[in-house]
């Protein structure tokens, strides 16, 4: 019953993916794309069965290897926002990262709040960062995260207008500073209804080696609890293609901090 539950979501996926095939071609052209559907990515229709798992402010050893594991054991593909710094320091891991076939955004630099940077900074953050992943992955991202989530009016037309979609998220697991997986999993029980983007940590933005075993542990548990319930995990870019079929209400909820 569960294996076939999981099939069907895979068909309606696919199917999603076939009717969102043309609007997905132009995947370099990003602007008139999310003119028609809003400012930002955040999810898809809440109720749906599909998550998207993302992390932020990696790479960072020894941590993203390891939830690496977690992901390949599942067999699910997630998101990693990467600063532009972490990427320099260990290009290795982004490159395992790309190679493991999960998406990869760009989440600036250096991580300021882009609510205080000027139009030259904030491009300055990204186009450093595209390079760095490039220069590690041979790959431009085309998704783009603020820190913080910080930005204000103009910030997203600069990212748009360098090709990028802004992407947001729904589900906040306060992972940076949780003391437990017990505690990241509440936050999850208590958002999580499904649709949605879920925001997790990586890394630290203040330097390598920032301690996410909680969010490893918690990682495993999302998904055996999840998948157990029937849903279907997705990387952003793999749920960006269903979205012609899900009917996004954009922006329809307040964002996580
Ligand atoms: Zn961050």
């Amino acid at each position: 019953m569960k294996a076939y539950r999981i099939k069907a979501m895979i068909g309606y996926l696919a199917s999603a993916l076939a009717a969102g095939a043309a609007t997905f071609a132009g995947m370099h052209t990003m602007v008139p794309w999310s003119q028609l559907y809003g400012k930002n990515f955040n999810g898809v229709r809440e109720g749906l069965k599909v998550l998207a798992l993302t992390y932020d402010d990696g790479p960072n050893d020894p941590w993203t290897m390891k939830l690496l594991e977690v992901l390949d054991k599942h067999q699910v593909q997630a998101t990693f926002f990467m600063l532009g710094k972490h990427v320099r320091q260990r290009p290795e891991i982004a490159r395992a990262v790309h190679e493991a076939g999960h998406a990869i955004g760009n989440h600036s630099f250096s991580h300021p709040n882009l609510i205080f940077c000027s139009q030259a900074r904030v491009r300055q953050e990204i186009e450093d960062t595209s390079s760095a992943i490039f220069d590690a992955t041979g790959q431009r991202p085309y998704l783009f995260r603020p820190p913080y989530g910080g930005r204000r009016p103009g910030t997203f037309k600069i990212v748009e207008s360098m090709n990028m979609l802004p992407v947001m998220w729904r589900v906040t697991c306060f992972d940076w500073n949780a003391k437990s997986a017990d505690q990241i999993m509440g936050h999850v029980h208590r958002q999580a209804v499904g649709g949605e983007v879920i925001l997790l940590h990586d890394g630290g933005d203040l330097q390598m080696g920032a301690d996410r075993s909680r969010t490893v542990e918690a990682t495993d548990r999302i998904l055996t609890e999840y998948k157990d319930k029937g849903f279907l995990f997705v990387s952003v870019h793999e749920m960006l293609q269903m979205r012609p079929e899900a009917e996004l209400p954009f922006n329809a909820r307040k964002l996580g901090d």
